[in-house]
C-alpha cells in the first residue's frame, strides 16, 4: 500500500503546547503550495507506480489552504499516480475554518475524511491551550461537517491540561461518542521544549504532576 503526506506548515496562531513545524505568518502560503507542486512533479516515479490508498493533508492547519490550493496539489497527484477508487483522502482541520462554505466545498472535491483538531468542547481547555476557536465552535463544526456528508470524521482530544477536570474529560467523550464519530485520537498533553507552556512551567505558573510513589508492597 502506498500512501502520500503532504506537510502544510502554517497555523493562524500558536497553541500554547505545540512544537510542531509551522510558521504563523501566512506570506508565503502560495509559495509554498506552488514549491510542493513542483516538487510533486519532481518524485512522481518515487513509489514505482505503486497503487496510492492514502493522501492525507496534515500540519500546521491544512484546512487554512484556499480550496483552489487543495485542488492544485490533488490534481498533481491524480496526474503522477494511480489513486485507486476508494482512496482514502484526509484533511486535518481546525474547527473555526470549517464554515458550511467551506464544507461544501472540501465536499466537492476528493477529500472524504476530515481530521478535527478540537481537543477539547470546554471553553477553559481551549483558552488555556490557546486554540483558535471555542467551544461552540468546537461542537457547530462537527454537527456541520456531518451535515455536508463527512461521516468519517476523526476527533482529536487532548487530556492532562490543568484546566481539564474528570467532569470535563468524562463530557468531552461523551460528547463525541453522542455525535458517533467513528474515530478519536486521545493524547496527554506534554511539556515540550521551547513552547510557550515550557515557558510558563519554567516560570512556575503551573506545576508538573509527579508520578505517585508506589506503595513498598507493590513494588516487584
Ligand atoms: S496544535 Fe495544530 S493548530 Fe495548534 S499550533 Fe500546533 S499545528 Fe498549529
Amino acid at each position: 500500500m502506498a500512501g502520500i503526506y503532504l506537510h502544510i506548515p502554517f497555523c493562524k496562531q500558536a497553541c500554547h503546547y505545540c512544537n510542531f513545524h509551522f510558521s504563523t505568518s501566512l506570506k508565503y502560503k502560495s509559495e509554498m503550495v506552488a514549491a510542493m507542486v513542483k516538487e510533486l512533479a519532481l518524485q512522481r516515479n518515487y513509489l514505482n507506480g505503486a497503487p496510492v490508498e492514502t493522501i492525507y493533508f496534515g500540519g500546521g492547519t491544512p484546512s487554512l489552504l484556499e480550496i483552489e490550493d487543495i485542488e492544485l496539489l490533488l490534481n498533481e497527484i491524480y496526474a503522477h499516480h494511480r489513486v485507486v477508487k476508494d482512496a482514502e483522502v484526509t484533511l486535518e482541520a481546525n474547527p473555526d475554518d470549517l464554515s458550511v462554505t467551506k464544507l461544501k466545498a472540501l465536499a466537492s472535491t476528493p477529500i472524504n475524511r476530515l481530521s478535527i483538531g478540537v481537543q477539547s468542547f470546554a471553553e477553559a481547555d481551549l483558552k488555556f491551550m490557546n486554540r483558535a476557536h471555542n467551544a461552540q465552535m468546537a461542537e457547530r463544526c462537527i454537527e456541520q461537517a456531518q451535515e455536508q456528508g463527512f461521516t468519517n470524521l476523526t476527533i482529536d482530544l487532548i487530556y492532562g491540561a490543568p484546566t481539564t477536570t474528570h467532569k470535563i474529560w468524562e463530557d468531552n467523550i461523551k460528547k463525541t461518542i453522542d455525535f458517533q464519530v467513528p474515530h478519536i485520537s486521545c493524547y496527554g498533553l506534554t511539556v515540550e521544549p521551547n513552547t510557550a507552556l515550557h515557558h510558563f512551567v519554567k516560570k512556575g505558573r503551573y506545576r508538573l504532576c509527579r508520578k505517585k510513589k508506589r506503595p513498598n508492597n507493590l513494588n516487584s
